[in-house]
């Protein structure tokens, strides 16, 4: 299996990308924010507990969101592969992540950190505010989730460099420049099995 977890700040275009890798590789997409806002607008019990999080560009609480991916990753272990987009977004939820798939005697390959600076990811999130009508694509809640990336999920570099398993990607380059490059990194690693150290 390929496991691949990609993170970054919010509007880096991680959904973009991670799309266009399953594509390329056939690997699962679970993407937890578009699990929530599913279950957002389909009024579900779980849907009316996050709600209030999401909207407000809060996290979700560790114990909603792990079920939520488990139940998700569960039917995909025995895939071609899975990439998480938007989880784990805590440093409980990475180690989390980690056990849960040493219980399967699996394990994540690698993870894509997108850099994009902030005055470019204010100008994709308001651009595409109008067209995504996400509630949580506002001046002060891009703010928001800024500040909740930065305190609760920025983190995870350091947890993931200590496994020599991050990968960062500039993502301010056309969408498909960054995938060619993304892809590039990741059948290096296949052929390889080594990262590559420096900014791609
Ligand atoms: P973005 O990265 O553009 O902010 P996402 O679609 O990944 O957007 O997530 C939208 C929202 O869903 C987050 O602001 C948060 O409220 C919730 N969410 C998504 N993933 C998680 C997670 N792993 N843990 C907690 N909350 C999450």
């Amino acid at each position: 299996m390929l496991n691949l977890v990609i993170f970054g700040p919010p509007g880096c275009g991680k959904g973009t990308q991670s799309t266009r890798i399953a594509e390329k590789y056939g690997l699962m997409h679970i993407s937890s924010g578009d699990l929530l806002r599913n279950e957002i607008e389909r009024g579900t019990d779980l849907g009316n507990q996050v709600k209030q999080y999401v909207e407000r560009g809060l996290l979700v609480p560790d114990g909603i969101i792990l079920k939520k991916i488990y139940k998700n990753a569960i039917r995909f272990i025995h895939s071609a592969g899975i990439i998480f987009d938007g989880f784990p977004r805590t440093l409980i939820q990475a180690v989390m992540l980690d056990t849960f798939l040493q219980k399967k005697e699996l394990k994540l390959n690698l993870v894509i950190h997108m850099l994009v600076d902030r005055n470019e990811l204010f100008k994709r999130l308001t651009g595409r505010a109008e067209d995504s009508g996400r509630k949580d694509d506002t001046d002060q809640i891009f703010g928001v989730r800024m500040r909740v990336y930065e305190k609760q999920t920025h983190c995870l570099k350091e947890y993931y460099s200590g496994q020599n398993k991050i990968l960062q990607v500039n993502g301010m380059a056309p969408v498909e420049e960054v995938s060619a490059k993304i892809v590039r990194a990741i059948d290096h690693y296949r052929e390889k099995n080594e990262v590559f150290s420096n900014v791609i």
